[in-house]
C-alpha cells in the first residue's frame, strides 16, 4: 500500500526513512495535541535529515525527489502531528516552489540553501476583507526607486512569527486595465525582521493545535526590487501557477491521519468485547473500516497521480484539484466514521482520533475551499473533456420508430429558412424539451456559416416562427420552433407517436 509502482528508487527510500521517523515520532505529536506547544524540535529533526530539500535539486543544497518526494515526506509527517506538516508544506509552496519555478539564480542561490536547512516561510495572499477572491488583494506595493514599499494586513497566515520569509502578494495598480489582465499584483519576499513587519495577532484556532497562524501588519514595508518573484505585475501568474503543486501538497497532509484512523478503528474494535464479541465482528464497523480503507487508497491515488504529472510537467489543474476537493471531504468522514467505530473512546483525547479530527474542517478552507475547488472542476474538467462531452445528435429511428443518437446526422445541401425550419421541427421531434445549439444546427447543412445561420434565424424569428437564446454580448447561442413554425414545418402526423402497448381508441 505504500508505494506506488511509478517511484524510483529515490523516493522509495524517502518513504522508507520518513515512516520508520514517523512510527518512532507518534508520541512526541500526542505531546503536542496536549501541551499545544510549537513543534520545534520535530522540524530540526525533519530539517536534520535533508527532507525539507525534498523539492530543492541537489545543486540549492535539496535532495531533488520532486513533487512526489515532497508529498512522500507531507504524508508522514501528517501521521505525527497537523502542526508539524503545516509548517512543513506552508514552507514548500510559500515559497520554495515559487523560487524553484519563476525565481532568479542569485535568489535560489539566496533562500533555497536555508528553506533545505529548515528555514521556514509563509505565504501571505488573504487579507481581513480578501478571501476566495484572492485577485482583489488590498495591500499595496509602491515602488520608489529600486525599492517596493508594502503596507496593508494579512491573516490567517500560517507560520505567523515563525517564518523566516513571508511571499507577500501585494497590489501595484489600480488601474482597471491591469486588474482584467491580471498584472496588478507583485510576489515579494519580505524576510522576517524587516522594519514595519510585525504580527498583529495569533488566531486560537479550532484545530491544528501548535501552529501559529495569524495576522500580520505591514507598516511602509521596504524590500528591494531584487526581492521580487517574476517580473513586474506577475503576482498573479506565480500565484496561479503555485495552486496545482500547493493543492495537492496539502492533500499529501491529510493521509497520515486517515491511515492512523484505519489502524485505530481495526485495533480498537479487534480488542473491544459487546455482546460477547469482538466489536469488529459487527457488520457495520466492517463496512466502516471497508469504507475508510476505500477512500484513503483513492485519496492517495489522487495525490500521487497528480504529483506524478506535475513530476512530468504535464498539466494537472483538473488532477490537483480533485485531489484537493476528494481527499479533505473523505478526510472528514474515515476521521467520523473511525471515531464511530471507537464508540466514546473515539471521542476522548485518550487517542489521537479526536485530534485529528478537529482538523477536518480547516482541511475544507484552507489552500482554497471546497466550493472553489468544485468551481474550477467545473470550468476546468468542461474545458479539458469538451470533445467527449459533447450530446450526441438524435434522430427517430425508421426501424424500431423511437428517439435514438445518431453518430451522423442526415445534412441538408440546400440553405434555405424553410430547411432550417425542418430541421428545427424535428429536433422538436426527438428533443420536444430542448432548444437546439447554433452548432447543432450548422452540422446539418453541407454549406453554412454563423452569419447565414443567424440571419435566416432572425428572419424566422421575425415571423414568429422560431424563438431565439442570446448571450449577454447578444450571440445567437439556441433556437427552437415556436408552435406556429411546427405547424408550419410538418403536420401535426409528423410529430404524434404512441407506445406500442396503447390502446389506439384511446387516440383522437
Ligand atoms: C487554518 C487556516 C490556515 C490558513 N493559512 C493561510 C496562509 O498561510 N496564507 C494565506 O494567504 N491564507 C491562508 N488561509 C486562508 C484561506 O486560504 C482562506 O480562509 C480561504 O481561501 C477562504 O477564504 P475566507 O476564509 O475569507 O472565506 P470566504 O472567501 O469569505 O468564503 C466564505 C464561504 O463562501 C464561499 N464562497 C466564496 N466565494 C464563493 C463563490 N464565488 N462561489 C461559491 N462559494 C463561494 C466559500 O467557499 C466559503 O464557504 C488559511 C485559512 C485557515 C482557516
Amino acid at each position: 500500500m505504500e508505494y506506488f509502482p511509478w517511484w524510483n528508487e529515490k523516493q522509495k527510500q524517502l518513504m522508507k526513512e520518513t515512516k520508520s521517523f514517523a512510527d518512532e515520532k507518534l508520541p512526541k505529536g500526542e505531546e503536542i495535541s496536549w501541551t499545544k506547544a510549537f513543534p520545534k524540535n520535530l522540524l530540526e529533526e525533519t530539517a536534520k535529515r535533508g527532507w525539507f530539500g525534498a523539492l530543492i535539486p541537489k545543486e540549492f543544497g535539496g535532495i531533488g525527489t520532486g513533487v512526489t518526494g515532497c508529498c512522500i515526506v507531507a504524508e508522514q509527517l501528517s501521521r505525527i502531528c497537523s502542526a508539524l506538516t503545516g509548517a512543513y508544506s506552508v514552507t514548500m509552496f510559500g515559497g520554495t516552489e515559487q523560487l524553484l519555478k519563476f525565481g532568479t539564480e542569485e535568489q535560489k542561490k539566496r533562500w533555497l540553501p536555508g528553506i533545505a536547512k529548515g528555514m521556514l516561510a509563509a505565504i501571505c495572499i488573504t487579507e481581513p476583507d480578501v478571501g476566495s477572491d484572492a485577485s482583489s488583494i488590498e495591500t499595496t506595493a509602491r515602488q520608489e526607486a529600486d525599492e517596493y514599499v508594502i503596507n496593508g494586513k494579512k491573516r490567517f497566515i500560517t507560520n505567523a512569527g515563525v517564518a523566516g520569509i513571508y511571499l507577500v502578494y501585494a497590489k501595484i495598480s489600480d488601474r482597471s486595465e491591469d486588474k482584467s489582465k491580471y498584472k496588478h499584483l507583485n510576489a515579494l519576499i519580505v524576510e522576517k525582521n524587516t522594519a514595519g513587519l510585525s504580527v498583529e495577532r495569533i488566531n486560537e484556532l479550532g484545530g491544528w493545535v501548535g501552529l501559529p497562524n495569524g495576522y500580520l501588519d505591514f507598516n511602509e514595508v521596504r524590500v528591494p526590487v531584487e526581492n521580487r518573484i517574476g517580473q513586474d505585475g506577475d503576482g498573479w501568474k506565480v500565484l496561479v501557477e503555485g495552486l496545482n503543486f500547493e493543492r495537492t501538497l496539502f492533500a499529501a497532509g491529510m493521509l497520515g491521519p486517515m491511515k492512523e484512523a484505519l489502524r485505530y478503528a481495526i485495533g480498537h474494535s479487534q480488542r473491544r468485547i459487546q455482546f460477547e464479541r469482538p466489536t469488529i465482528d459487527w457488520e457495520v464497523n466492517q463496512f466502516k473500516i471497508a469504507d475508510i480503507i476505500a477512500k484513503l487508497m483513492i485519496s492517495r491515488l489522487t495525490v500521487y497521480y497528480a504529483a506524478y504529472l506535475m513530476d512530468l510537467n504535464a498539466e494537472a489543474v483538473l488532477e490537483a484539484t480533485l485531489a484537493k476537493l476528494y481527499t479533505p471531504e473523505s478526510y472528514e468522514r474515515v476521521l467520523t466514521d473511525a471515531s464511530q467505530v471507537m464508540g466514546g473512546d473515539g471521542w476522548t483525547k485518550f487517542y489521537p482520533i479526536e485530534n485529528f479530527l478537529r482538523d477536518a474542517r480547516v482541511n475544507q478552507i484552507g489552500a482554497g475551499t471546497s466550493e472553489v475547488m468544485r468551481m474550477v472542476i467545473f470550468r476546468q474538467g468542461l474545458k479539458t473533456l469538451e470533445e467527449d462531452l459533447k450530446m450526441p445528435a438524435r434522430t427517430l429511428d425508421k426501424k424500431l420508430n423511437v428517439p435514438i443518437s445518431t453518430p451522423k446526422p442526415a445534412v441538408l445541401t440546400e440553405t434555405n429558412e424553410e430547411n432550417v425550419l425542418l430541421i428545427l421541427a424535428e429536433d422538436y421531434q426527438v428533443n420536444p424539451g430542448l432548444y437546439m445549439s447554433r452548432e447543432d444546427i450548422k452540422k446539418r447543412f453541407a454549406n453554412i456559416n454563423d452569419e447565414q445561420i443567424d440571419m435566416l434565424l432572425i428572419s424566422l424569428e421575425s415571423k414568429g416562427l422560431a424563438k431565439l437564446y442570446k448571450d449577454k454580448k447578444g450571440t445567437i447561442k439556441l433556437a427552437k420552433a415556436t408552435y406556429a413554425g411546427l405547424r408550419k414545418a410538418r403536420p401535426l402526423e409528423y410529430y404524434r407517436w404512441f407506445p406500442e402497448w396503447l390502446d389506439k381508441e384511446l387516440i383522437f
